[in-house]
């Protein structure tokens, strides 16, 4: 425990700790991780694994999709692993390692579950030019919820799909970036709303990588 923790907290040590912080804040950015997760207002990135500001790239969105014909998403994940070559000017961050992150009671693939439900006889989630933007985002969730009969209902283990499948489509992506891309490590994590614990979901990589120390 730092002097700064064990100290009485009252107006005059607030004070005090935030000049501390002004001393040794990073105002850089170096972040080493591109988390991709769910914007729900519970899984703060930075929070939940106690980060500073500098540390963790971000995109978060509904359900912590990466959908192929994403351009934001892509976006960010270009950017994210771009390497920067010398005597050029920056390129990117240079990120080794893109985890997506679920959670459990997600509401995103909660709905996905209900629509499904309603839907199970059709076989493409029909309307999205009709119905609202949220309907169109998990529209491909439902058509994965389709695929994966076996998770009828349970909601833990649809989290888990929609991590893995997030994968698939962050790999894809990565693959078609090309170059140093090709090398960056994809991991699958799911956060227990209830436990506050990151539970690697320690999907093995389908080809053999490169050795990441
Ligand atoms: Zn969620």
């Amino acid at each position: 425990m730092s002097d700064s923790d064990s100290q009485e907290v009252n107006p005059a040590s607030l004070l005090t700790r935030n000049r501390e912080w002004v001393s040794q804040r990073n105002q850089q950015q170096h972040p080493k991780i591109l988390w991709i997760g769910c914007s729900d207002s519970r899984v703060a990135e930075s929070i939940v694994t106690m980060s500073p500001p500098g540390v963790i790239f971000t995109q978060r969105n509904i359900a912590n999709q990466f959908m192929v014909g994403d351009m934001n998403a892509n976006a960010v994940l270009e950017y994210a692993v771009a390497r920067n070559s010398e005597n050029a000017k920056p390129k990117g961050l240079g990120i080794d390692h893109v985890v997506i992150v679920g959670h459990s009671g997600c509401g995103g693939v909660q709905a996905a579950m209900d629509e499904a439900e309603k839907t199970r006889d059709i076989d493409c989630f029909k309307g999205h030019a009709e119905t609202s933007n949220l309907a169109r985002w998990i529209g491909p969730l439902v058509e994965l919820v389709k695929q994966h009969p076996e998770a009828e209902g349970d909601l833990d283990q649809m989290v888990d799909i929609n991590v893995e499948e997030q994968m698939k489509n962050v790999r894809a992506a990565l693959e078609k970036i090309g170059g140093f891309a090709k090398d960056v490590q994809v991991h699958g994590w799911v956060y227990d709303l209830e436990s506050g614990l990151l539970r690697d979901l320690d999907q093995p990589e389908p080809e053999p990588r490169t050795v990441w120390e």
